[in-house]
């Protein structure tokens, strides 16, 4: 199989509807530390640890704990695996489960990334190393975050396979009334909407449904902020900030002041959020931490 064919069965791969962004996330981490000269293998403790916790807090759902070392180990247990750990005989795994703790990874130096093999064919052809990062991005990651996840990573934005339903967009934001549901935003230009957005509320990425019950009118800043996780809604269609948010007087009255207040519905309620849609949002994208 071909390396890219055995990402791609990593990208699509999911626990039912939870999402999975460990994977994704480490090979995202060392396919830019290869783009910048990094030799094949990463050490856990100064080069992982802190570095891919980081991406699992920003871009990952919240949890209670973070674990940078499961995907450090685990993709080297991938059937036709591609990764490669070293020093990792001696680690005692866990009783659950056959990872070893994050001690244990420390103290014997271990030491993982691309099979030589791979690491060979991605530095030899660095067309490949972006061709998997633009597809590890855009399964597992939805419009907006996308384009901060190029940029963060230094990846060529790839928007060949940009994949885009006019009828959502068009059948959200006339439900909605050309209206932000947050904050009322309705610029238009000769009543062309200018920064309104139909924004998913499950991801399309996890098989979210292109239905105006799965979506929402929003204006770019409030739908970043969703897509980010910085607002939710609850169940009684009320706006839900997020306790990580941070910021001066503008995103006081820009996202915090719009804390516990209902959202602007469309009147069919048949076209309202479904509340399957906001449970998967408020579970798996919104910082509650
Ligand atoms: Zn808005």
């Amino acid at each position: 199989m071909e390396l890219f064919d055995k990402i791609q069965t990593i990208s699509r791969w999911r626990r039912g509807d939870q999402r999975a962004p460990h994977k994704p996330l480490m090979l995202l981490y060392a396919l830019s530390q290869y783009k910048q000269g990094h030799e094949r293998l990463f050490q856990f403790e100064n080069e992982v640890d802190q570095q891919v916790k980081d991406l699992l807090v920003q871009y990952g759902p919240s949890r209670k704990a973070y674990h940078p070392e499961y995907p450090f180990w685990r993709l080297a247990n991938e059937k036709d695996s591609f990764w490669e750990l070293k020093n990792g005989e001696e680690c005692i795994p866990r009783k659950s489960n056959t990872d070893p703790k994050k001690s244990e990874l420390i103290k014997y130096n271990v030491m993982a990334g691309f099979d030589a093999t791979s690491y060979q064919s991605l530095i030899s052809n660095p067309e490949l190393i972006e061709k998997i990062a633009s597809k590890l991005i855009q399964d597992n990651f939805p419009n907006t975050l996308q384009e901060e996840l190029f940029v963060r990573f230094d990846f060529e934005v790839d928007t060949s396979t940009k994949q885009r339903d006019p009828n959502f967009r068009k059948n959200v934001l006339r439900a909605y009334n050309y209206r932000c549901a947050v904050c009322g935003f309705d610029l238009a230009l000769d009543t062309v909407p200018v920064g309104i957005e139909a924004a998913h509320i499950k991801w399309k990425q996890y098989s979210g449904p292109c239905e105006v019950s799965n979506g929402i009118a929003l204006c770019s800043i409030h739908h970043k902020a969703l897509d980010r996780g910085a607002i939710t809604l609850d169940y009684g269609l009320k706006v839900k900030v997020s306790p990580a948010v941070t910021g001066g007087e503008l995103v006081n009255r820009l996202i915090r002041d719009f804390d516990n207040k209902a959202i602007r519905l469309p009147r069919d309620s048949y076209l309202q959020p479904a509340e399957s849609m906001i449970e998967w949002h408020v579970k798996e994208v919104f910082q509650s931490r």
